[in-house]
């Protein structure tokens, strides 16, 4: 953005000075000044270009270099050079752009520091041109001073404190926006295994659902649970427990796809949502999960099973009936001896 800035910045000084240029209109001051203003901006947005300079340099230097030649050209205006017609239009020419220094600052810096940088250039301002306020309230001066000044010194403290109040309100809603994303997280998380828990779990299988439904497409779920996990617990203790549970859901994450969502339905059950696989392939990656977890130790040094239920989506299903089916399944693979896969039992059509 910054560079798109001093494109414009140089493009504006180009503008003026030819502008005046082909006005017939150039006078000492003004060539002086467009030169200087041009040199300086080209020179900044070549550096930047070239990435020999870093970002906050380039910030200072549009600052510094933008409010001092627009102080440097009211310095002049008001008590170097004669007065006249060209000057009067410089000045007014002048004052527009400083409520865009302001904004620059605004953009450039955070909050506080934007404050500072902002009333440092107020401040200098005031400085340069108060003495040429005083002195032309009698009148008599031929760029008039005090009444344009005093309201350009009102304009810019009202830009000055909007800008901040703005960018103070933004910086508060940037906050709030992060702890409601952080809070978001939290409570669609399981804290133990950082997988999804619970609710998400069921918000997903609603979406899925309705998806399912719309299109006609075809999803599974599969229901994991860990075999005799209170055993576990009671040999090793609580902690052994848990960290079977974290390298389990690591792995299990590790061997679905990226648009499955494995979320850790209670204790030590886990349920597996697979968008358009049908039961087959739901079944293959049971068989999958099961196998690996039965042929590797883990956390280390824990040897345990899982059981798998499987279900698919049918037409009618609701949230309950899919999960209640693979439940189901998973209850006769506990029952059939553990450390296997079983699929859902698809109730017989109604005799007609
Ligand atoms: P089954 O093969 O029939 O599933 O037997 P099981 O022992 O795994 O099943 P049961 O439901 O009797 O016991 C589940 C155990 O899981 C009991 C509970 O203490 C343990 N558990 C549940 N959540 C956690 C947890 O977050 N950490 C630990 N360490 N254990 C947990
Ligand atoms: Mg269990
Ligand atoms: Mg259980």
């Amino acid at each position: 953005m910054y560079v798109v800035l001093l494109w414009l910045a140089v493009a504006a000084t180009v503008v003026s000075f030819g502008t005046r240029a082909l006005e017939g209109r150039m006078d000492p001051t003004s060539s002086l000044f467009g030169a200087v203003a041009m040199v300086a901006f080209l020179a900044i947005a070549v550096a930047a270009r070239l990435r020999r300079v870093q970002l906050e340099w380039i910030e200072h230097a549009l600052l510094w270099g933008a409010s001092g030649i627009l102080l440097a050209n009211l310095t002049v205006r008001f008590y170097v050079v004669p007065p006249d017609l060209a000057g009067v239009e410089a000045v007014v020419a002048t004052l527009l752009w400083f409520p865009l220094v302001f904004v620059f600052s605004t953009v450039a810096f955070d909050g506080e520091r934007s404050l500072r940088y902002s009333a440092a250039v107020y401040v200098l301002f005031m400085l340069a041109t108060m003495p040429h306020a005083f002195a032309s309230i009698g009148g008599g001066t031929v760029i008039s001073g005090f009444g344009v000044l005093l309201q350009a010194y009102l304009a810019y403290a009202v830009t000055i404190t909007a800008l901040y109040f703005f960018a103070d309100l933004q910086q508060r809603m940037a906050a709030m926006e992060e702890t409601a994303r952080t809070m978001r997280k939290l409570a669609n998380t399981d804290a133990l295994t950082g997988l999804a828990n619970r609710r998400q779990a069921e918000e997903q299988l609603a979406r899925e659902l309705r998806r399912a439904e719309r299109y006609g497409r075809v999803f599974s779920v599969l229901m994991l649970d860990i075999d005799h996990f209170k055993d576990l617990n009671d040999r090793f203790g609580h902690q052994a427990g848990d960290d079977v549970l974290v390298d389990l859901s690591r792995r299990i994450g590790a061997m679905v796809r990226a648009s499955d969502t494995v979320a850790r339905w209670g204790g030590e059950e886990f349920l597996l949502l697979t968008p358009e696989t049908p039961i087959g392939d739901a079944q293959r990656l049971a068989e999958m999960i099961r196998r690996h977890v039965a042929d590797n130790t883990l956390a280390g040094r824990y040897q345990v099973t899982v059981s798998l239920g499987v279900a698919s989506y049918r037409p009618g299903d609701t949230l309950g009936s899919l999960v209640a089916r693979s439940d189901a399944a998973l209850y006769l693979a506990k029952r059939g001896g553990r450390n296997q896969v079983r699929l859902e039992i698809v109730p017989a059509p109604p005799a007609d």
